[in-house]
């Protein structure tokens, strides 16, 4: 069930770490099938597409002090690219079951579940938004979704929802702020 303005506050006031699907939360959800360029008409390379605003959003997260992390159910050398790249602090791939390599992760980062904030966009997601702190659905998640969560962004998957999500955490914690002043403050006068 979506949360009051103060409710969604309370919640985001204790996150210590931010968990993404990938698929459809960091991405549209479209995975591109490329030709290999040296191998038989049988072979393909996956790729997909991520969002730059995102991306500046989880540097901003590790700025402020949040862990981020992803768990995925499909594996992908992109998506391990993408998380080096990014410096995220827990990578879980080939993950079809979700809620095992959450628990891994709560148990390597010693948090509690009110600590985490998920996002998720379709029902495999639900063991997991229905345990965290703070359930984020995506803009353009399955509506099955929505009551189940405590804040829909307004941005879809793989284009703001992330940013999005991290900047509604930093606000409710009072960081917002600080890591933006940053760039005012190093820019030409
Ligand atoms: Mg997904």
């Amino acid at each position: 069930m979506p949360s009051s303005s103060r409710e969604l506050r309370r919640r985001a006031r204790e996150i210590k770490l931010l968990l993404m699907d990938v698929d459809g939360v960091l991405t549209d959800g479209r995975i591109y099938y490329v030709p290999h360029p040296r191998r038989s008409s049988e072979v393909f390379l996956e790729t997909k597409t991520f969002h730059s605003r995102d991306g500046l959003g989880i540097r901003l997260a590790h700025e402020a002090g949040l862990k981020t992390g992803l768990i995925s159910g499909r594996g992908s050398p992109v998506v391990e690219y993408r998380a080096r790249e990014l410096g995220l602090d827990y990578v879980e791939l080939n993950a079809l079951e979700k809620l095992q390599p959450y628990e891994k992760i709560l148990g390597e980062s010693q948090l509690r579940d009110a600590e985490v904030c998920y996002m998720g966009d379709d029902v495999v997601d639900l063991p997991i938004l229905k345990r965290v702190g703070l359930a984020v659905g995506v803009g353009d998640g399955h509506e099955f979704l929505r009551k189940h969560v405590h804040y829909w962004t307004r941005r879809p998957g793989g284009a703001g929802a992330a940013r999005e999500t991290i900047e509604l955490i930093l606000a409710a914690q009072g960081k917002l702020r600080s890591v933006l002043q940053q760039y005012l403050q190093s820019g030409p006068s």
